[in-house]
C-alpha cells in the first residue's frame, strides 16, 4: 500500500541526492594526498550526519553537537598558519567548505563562523595568554566562538559601527548592540568589534578594536534570531550589551582599527566562494539525476533537446566557478590572492549559484519545491551566503574602486 506522509515528513520519491563528484575539466584531479584526506574527512562527516539535518533544518534547531564534531574532526583550520594549529592547506580548507555546504548549508556556515571568522581572528591577533587558552579549544570545537561585527543599524557600512568599549580602570565597559551573530548564544565566547573611548591612549581612543568577550557574562544577552527561512540549522544571535566587565587585557592586542576586521572579511570571503560552489554542485546533481529518473511523454527529462542545453548551462556555471575556487587556493598558496580577487569570486560564484539553483529548481517541476529533494532548502541557504562577508554590491564597490581608483561607497 502507498506510504502517505504525515505532515513534516520527508519521503524521497527520487534518487537525488548521491555525490556525483562532477568535475569536467578535472580541476581537482590532482588534489594532494595530504588536502584529499582532508577533504575525505569532511565527505564521511556529511555522509554520516546529513540524515540529521532534514529535521533540524525543519524545526530550526542548532545541535551544538554537530559543531563540536566538526572541531573534532579537525574541519575549522581554514589555511591558517599557527604553532596552536595542525595546518589545512588554503585548497583543503576551501574543499572542506564546498563540501560541508554541498551537504547542508547551515553547517557550512558553522564551519565559516567557527573557523573562518572567529578562530582567525584569534590566530591572527589574540595574546599569547588569549591564544593558549581558546585557540586550540576552539578549533577542536570545545569552545563554540562568535565574531560579532553587524549591528541592526550597521551592515555594509559596519565601519561606522556603535559600541561602546569605555576604559574603566583596569576593565573594558561594552555597550551596543550586534546583529545576525552566528554562535552568538551558544554558550561560547563572542569576538566583539567595539568603538574605544580611552583618552589615555591617543593611538586607539575612537577607533574600532576586538574584544574577547565570555557569554556568561553579566550584561550580555544573545538571543537566537527566529523566522529564517535560510539557515534554518544555525542559530543566529540578536546580542545586546549593557554594561558588560571583561578585563582590561580582553582586548586582542593585534586589533588596531576597523582595518583588521576587514582583514579576517578578506579571507573568509574566498570560503563563501567554496560555499555556493558546495550549493551550486549539490543543485546540479539532483537536477542531473532527477532528469534522468523522471519520465515524461514516454521518455526521461534529460532526453530532451531544452532540457541537455539547461543542464550544460548549470554545468558551465559549475565548472567556471570551479576554476575560480582552484585558482583562488593556488594564488592563496603561494602568498599572492588579493582581498579584491576573493571578492570578485564571491561575487561570481554566489551570483551563479543562484542561477544554477534556481535552474535546478524547475527542472524537478513540482518536486522541485520539495524539501525532500533538497534543492529548495539549497536555494534558500544560497540567499544567505549571497548577503553575508559583504553584500554583492560591496563585492562590487570594492572591486569597482579597485579598477578605476574610486571609491563609490558613499
Ligand atoms: C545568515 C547570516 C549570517 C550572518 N553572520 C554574521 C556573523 O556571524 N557576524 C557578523 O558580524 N555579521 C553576520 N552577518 C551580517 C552580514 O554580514 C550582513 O547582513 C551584511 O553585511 C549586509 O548587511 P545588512 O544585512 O545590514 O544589509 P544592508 O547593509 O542594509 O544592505 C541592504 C541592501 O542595500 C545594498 N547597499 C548597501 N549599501 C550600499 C551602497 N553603498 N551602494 C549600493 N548598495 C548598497 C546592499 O547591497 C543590500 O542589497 C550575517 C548575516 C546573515 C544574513
Amino acid at each position: 500500500m502507498e506510504h502517505i506522509p504525515v505532515p513534516g515528513e520527508r519521503v524521497a520519491g527520487y534518487d537525488v541526492s548521491d555525490r556525483l563528484d562532477t568535475d569536467y575539466y578535472a580541476v581537482f584531479a590532482d588534489v594532494p594526498a595530504a588536502d584529499r584526506a582532508v577533504w575525505d574527512r569532511a565527505k564521511a562527516f556529511i555522509d554520516e550526519v546529513l540524515p540529521r539535518m532534514d529535521g533540524l533544518w525543519d524545526r530550526g534547531e542548532y545541535d551544538l553537537d554537530l559543531a563540536r564534531r566538526l572541531g573534532e574532526l579537525d574541519l575549522y583550520n581554514d589555511g591558517l598558519v599557527d604553532d596552536g594549529l595542525s595546518y589545512s592547506s588554503p585548497l583543503a580548507a576551501g574543499l572542506v567548505n564546498m563540501e560541508i555546504s554541498r551537504g547542508d548549508g547551515s553547517l557550512g556556515t558553522i564551519v565559516a563562523v567557527q573557523g573562518g571568522l572567529a578562530l582567525r581572528s584569534l590566530a591572527l591577533f589574540g595574546s599569547e595568554t588569549q591564544k593558549s587558552r581558546y585557540l586550540r579549544a576552539v578549533a577542536r570545537g570545545q569552545v563554540l566562538a562568535a565574531f560579532a561585527l553587524t549591528e541592526p543599524d550597521h551592515g555594509s557600512d559596519s565601519v561606522s559601527l556603535e559600541t561602546e568599549a569605555r576604559l574603566e580602570g583596569d576593565e573594558w565597559v561594552l555597550n551596543g548592540a550586534k546583529k545576525w551573530i552566528g554562535n552568538g548564544s551558544s554558550g561560547g565566547i563572542t569576538i566583539v568589534w567595539a568603538r574605544v573611548t580611552d583618552p589615555s591612549d591617543q593611538e586607539h581612543d575612537g577607533k574600532v578594536r576586538a574584544f574577547l568577550v565570555p557569554q556568561e557574562t553579566p550584561g550580555y544577552n544573545g538571543r537566537p534570531i527566529l523566522g529564517k527561512a535560510s539557515l534554518r540549522a544555525i542559530h543566529q544571535a540578536h546580542i545586546t550589551m549593557s554594561d558588560v566587565r571583561v578585563p582590561r587585557d580582553a582586548v586582542l592586542p593585534g586589533t588596531h582599527s576597523f582595518k583588521d576586521a576587514s582583514t579576517v572579511l578578506y579571507s573568509t570571503r574566498s570560503g563563501v566562494a567554496w560555499s555556493a560552489l558546495g550549493h551550486a554542485t549539490a543543485c546540479y546533481e539532483a537536477a542531473l539525476a532527477y532528469s534522468q529518473q523522471r519520465v515524461q511523454f514516454g521518455k526521461p527529462l534529460a532526453a530532451f533537446q531544452m532540457v541537455q542545453e539547461r543542464l550544460t548551462q548549470m554545468l558551465d556555471e559549475l565548472t567556471a566557478m570551479q576554476l575560480y575556487c582552484r585558482h583562488m587556493a593556488d594564488l592563496e598558496t603561494a602568498g599572492e590572492l588579493r582581498p579584491t580577487q576573493a571578492s570578485l569570486a564571491k561575487y561570481h560564484n554566489t551570483r551563479a549559484a543562484r542561477r544554477v539553483a534556481a535552474v535546478a529548481r524547475d527542472l524537478l517541476g513540482g518536486n522541485g519545491i520539495l524539501l525532500e529533494n533538497r534543492v529548495m532548502q539549497h536555494m534558500a541557504d544560497i540567499e544567505a551566503i549571497h548577503t553575508y562577508e559583504g553584500t554583492e554590491s560591496v563585492q562590487a564597490l570594492l572591486i569597482g574602486r579597485d579598477i578605476t581608483g574610486v571609491g563609490a561607497f558613499a
